[in-house]
């Protein structure tokens, strides 16, 4: 069987013939309505109680007569994932863990900010990951499957359930759910189809129309997605770096072999969507005595001097097994000092949601990373 088959999403019809309309594009829900002979201003009717108003059931989708709406719940359902877990923090931060049709499961952050009424929702984009890189626990975690555009969007239509914001605030009234992180399980490139296709519904100015400034996309680095996904989405950049070094990034971060440091640099530069307005984060993880010395610190801000970037310093959040180390605060700090001295940004991140998430590695540094992108995407 052809490997993307293999992983792919549960099919969007029901075992009881019912197809799920959440992610089909526009054009693809106007043939389903033409499908079952309805005009084709219904499926714009129907986009916008999905997306706009957030409504599941048909029976509460009053701009159409009844008999309309009982064929509609006939032959379609508006899906959401069933929520397992909703947990909040004592900070404020709600972990989700979503479980779709075929009992696959993932999870889901929202990290609110601690000033302003506003947030972050950190979303998985797959199932486990096919990428090994070694401080991270979903790397230890076989990719299961890709998420399917429905899932995607489903996670954060579910959050939005949790929160009871619907419908979709327009323009610039705020939102508690304002930005979108595609920093989850998985790597959103090597499922790319189905995370744009989600972004385009997310982005969708007559449903809950977020603007591609507020979703940052985050990759261990696949090059030529890179540049997909920059002319294609527009979406903010953030790149898993970890690593100045060649050598120590082949081990960090496998994919490094196929698309080396260089190359990846390369694909930064011509990344579109980069701005000083929209800054390229990337994300080093701090390790101690591996990629936290003076001389690595020098060689990052050489490696991007010219970009419009920061740099996010995370401590590495261990996990069972997990074979490293946090680096001590004054390896960071000193980190931190070189970065700031070459003229960019280089926060630390403090964890979020530790109560909760306690038990979940990978999620507490999801939470952090969130935070961040949250913070500069506003
Ligand atoms: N696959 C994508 C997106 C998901 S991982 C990517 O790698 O970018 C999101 C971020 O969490 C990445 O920067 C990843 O390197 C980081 N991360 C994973 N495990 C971590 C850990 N144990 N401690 C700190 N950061 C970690
Ligand atoms: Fe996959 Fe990202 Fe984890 Fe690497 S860091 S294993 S790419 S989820």
């Amino acid at each position: 069987m052809a490997k993307a088959a293999l992983f792919a999403p549960p099919p969007a019809r029901l075992a009881d013939g019912r197809r799920d309309l959440v992610g089909l594009t526009r054009e693809e829900l106007a043939a389903e309505v033409a499908g079952i002979g309805e005009a084709p201003f219904r499926a714009k009717q129907i986009w916008h109680w999905i997306y706009h108003q957030g409504e599941t059931d048909f029976a509460r989708m009053t701009t159409m007569a009844k008999p309309m709406r009982d064929k509609l719940a006939e032959n379609f359902v508006v899906g959401r994932p069933e929520t397992v877990v909703a947990q909040t923090s004592t900070d404020e931060t709600r972990k989700f863990l979503f479980r779709f049709r075929d009992g696959q499961e993932a999870e889901t952050v929202y990290i609110p900010d601690p000033e302003e009424d506003r947030g972050a929702v950190c979303l998985s984009s797959q199932v486990g990951c096919t990428l090994s890189c070694t401080f991270c626990h979903t790397g230890t975690q076989r990719l299961m499957r890709n998420l399917g555009a429905a899932e995607i969007v489903g996670q954060f239509m579910a959050a939005r359930d949790s929160y009871g914001e619907w419908p979709s605030p327009k323009g610039e009234t705020p939102r508690l759910l304002s930005t979108i992180v595609l920093m989850g399980m998985g790597e959103p490139l090597y499922n790319y189809d189905n995370v744009a296709r989600a972004m385009r519904i997310v982005m969708d100015g007559e449903g809950i129309a977020l603007s591609r400034r507020r979703i940052t996309l985050s990759t261990s680095g696949v090059v030529p997605m890179m540049d997909r996904a920059g002319t294609e989405l527009g979406v903010n950049l953030a790149v898993s770096l970890h690593a100045v070094r060649d050598e120590l990034r082949d081990e960090l971060v496998p994919l490094n072999r196929k698309y080396p440091i260089a190359e990846l640099i390369a694909a930064c530069r011509r990344y579109p969507a980069a701005s000083n307005a929209r800054r390229i984060t990337f994300e080093y993880v701090m390790l101690k005595g591996v990629n936290d010395s003076e001389a690595d610190a020098r060689l990052l801000v050489e490696l991007i001097a010219g970009l419009p970037a920061k740099v996010n310093l995370i401590p590495f959040n261990p996990w069972p097994g997990s074979a490293y180390e946090t680096s001590t605060p004054t390896a960071i700090r000193r980190f931190a000092a070189i970065v700031m001295d070459a003229g960019y940004a280089a926060p630390v991140r403090t964890p979020r949601g530790q109560d909760i998430l306690a038990a979940c590695g990978q999620l507490k540094t999801e939470t952090v990373l969130a935070r961040h992108a949250q913070k500069t995407s506003g």
